[in-house]
């Protein structure tokens, strides 16, 4: 746990008391702040009295006290509206920060390098900091992935802390500068949080802020939003700025091409792995990851050939296109982690008859841009809200089957698949929306998928699956 010991006998207010909020708290408590803390849950409130966490009505409190809330990244503080505790620490002339803000004021000396995008951003981080162990470094990783950042271990000058940051926590991160930052890629999500795709851009943007040389920027150029960021910063020349791609050739950069991922950081193009060898990061996405993960690993110090070692033996991440098992020759594969059309695109991308199963919460833009990938798709089983929405855009294009919930959506995939006898055929939970209106999380969406998954009669494939799937798989 980090102290924070700058706070010591001042009062300081928490919103939002969960997992990162609590954490706050507890670190807030230990290092001697008079914590003032609150959500608007009666549960929530109710778990941090348990946890002896001191409540204090952020509503009725008396503000002129008060320098500092620490607010949830989930609560918004801008847009669309800002909460009313947000909007009485603005009118107190009161600073709203997060936690990550705290861990990099209490830990000022140590290696920072931080990972954001829309998209896999925690494939990224986890494999930032897989290479970092192994190659002997002292790391903590976490933020929006794995603990909290003051659930962390204090690190002294030679550490690196790899955090993954998402917009949110950008926002209300004001003071750190990363010794390496990432940006992924950039498409349309949690708009409304940031008042349209502009304001959306201006926060993820915001990772580079204040990095000068030797400090390092590694962008992914795949899409329009990040090649105008990379022009920007690389017309600046205020850090040094890697571009990376996980499709064409990136002059100068990091690149997969055919599979094979090359560094040009040195002009000389040099093949550096195989990525089609490595099972743990299929498709092109993934190799958009990879590609970021060397660029951000060689920036850190390490050596190419430890960087292309350790990829090879990256494990890879729970509900990303995880295969569960293969039972009568098809792969069970659970994405539940993609909640965005675009995360799914690159799932369905992967193989050829599908059994997809998708819906949950729509996100804004629906399905439209996964139409290419239609006919990769045997049939669509379709559960929760979205469920009416996604009918009506699939039907006449993709057999449709209304599932109502995964139960019955796993049953029906089953005897379709079983019925229809496909070879090379996937099931795929791969929904397209977040996961609110049936689930807590996509953790608890995917850990149900498993366990449906796990008590479904057939046999089981007891050859390599990672085998039995590359051979499936279309990128
Ligand atoms: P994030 O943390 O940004 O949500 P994850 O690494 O958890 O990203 O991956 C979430 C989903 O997004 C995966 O299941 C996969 O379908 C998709 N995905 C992963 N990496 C990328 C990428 N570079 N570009 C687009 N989609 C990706």
């Amino acid at each position: 746990m980090i102290d924070l010991g700058f706070f010591g006998g001042f009062p300081v207010a928490v919103l939002g008391l969960g997992k990162s909020g609590l954490s706050a708290a507890r670190a807030l408590g230990n290092s001697g702040a008079e914590v003032w803390a609150w959500d608007d849950s009666e549960d929530q409130r109710a778990a941090a009295r348990a946890r002896d966490i001191p409540l204090v009505d952020l509503y009725t409190c008396n503000w002129r006290e008060l320098t500092s809330l620490i607010i949830s990244p989930g609560i918004a503080h801008t847009h669309p509206e800002p909460h009313p505790v947000a909007a009485l620490a603005k009118e107190h002339g009161c600073e709203i920060i997060g936690d990550i803000e705290l861990l990099a004021r209490a830990q000022p000396d140590t290696g920072y390098l931080g990972v954001t995008g829309t998209n896999g951003k925690s494939t990224t981080t986890a494999l930032i900091g897989h290479i970092l162990e192994l190659s002997g470094r002292r790391v903590a990783v976490g933020g929006n992935l794995g603990p909290p950042a003051l659930d962390l271990d204090p690190l002294d000058t030679e550490g690196m802390y790899v955090l993954e940051m998402s917009s949110y926590q950008i926002d209300i991160t004001l003071s750190i500068t990363f010794d390496v930052a990432v940006l992924l890629n950039l498409s349309p999500d949690h708009l409304e949080r940031h008042g349209g795709f502009e304001g959306y851009v201006a926060a993820k943007r915001m990772i580079f802020h204040r990095q000068t040389t030797p400090r390092s920027a590694v962008i992914g150029v795949d899409d329009e939003a990040c090649r105008k960021i990379f022009a920007d910063l690389t017309a600046a020349g205020d850090q040094l700025v890697t571009p990376i791609s996980g499709e064409t050739p990136a002059p100068g950069g990091v690149y997969v091409q055919g599979g094979v991922l090359r560094d040009d950081t040195d002009g000389q193009a040099v093949p550096a792995l195989d990525l089609k060898e490595v099972a743990s990061l299929p498709g092109v996405h993934n190799w958009q990851n990879a590609a970021a993960a060397y660029a951000a690993c060689k920036a850190a110090g390490v050596a190419p050939p430890v960087i292309a070692a350790c990829l090879r033996s990256f494990p890879g991440l729970a509900h990303r296109q995880e295969t569960i098992e293969i039972i009568d020759g098809v792969a069970w594969i659970n994405d539940s982690k993609a909640t965005n059309a675009n995360a799914t695109a690159k799932a369905l991308a992967c193989y050829d008859g599908i059994y997809w199963i998708a819906g949950g919460q729509a996100k804004e833009g629906g399905l439209a841009e996964l139409e290419p990938f239609y006919p990769r798709i045997a049939h669509a089983l379709l559960i929760g809200e979205a469920e009416s929405a996604f009918v009506e855009a699939l039907q006449g294009k993709v057999p449709v089957t209304r599932c109502g919930d995964l139960a019955g959506a796993v049953e029906t995939a089953h005897a379709l698949a079983r019925r229809e006898g496909r070879a090379g055929a996937v099931v795929l939970l791969s929904p397209a929306c977040a996961s609110f209106d049936q689930f807590d999380n996509f953790e608890a969406r995917g850990e149900t998928f498993r366990a449906l998954v796990e008590a479904l009669p057939g046999e089981r494939d007891e050859r390599d699956m990672d085998k039995a799937l590359a051979a499936g798989r279309g990128a």
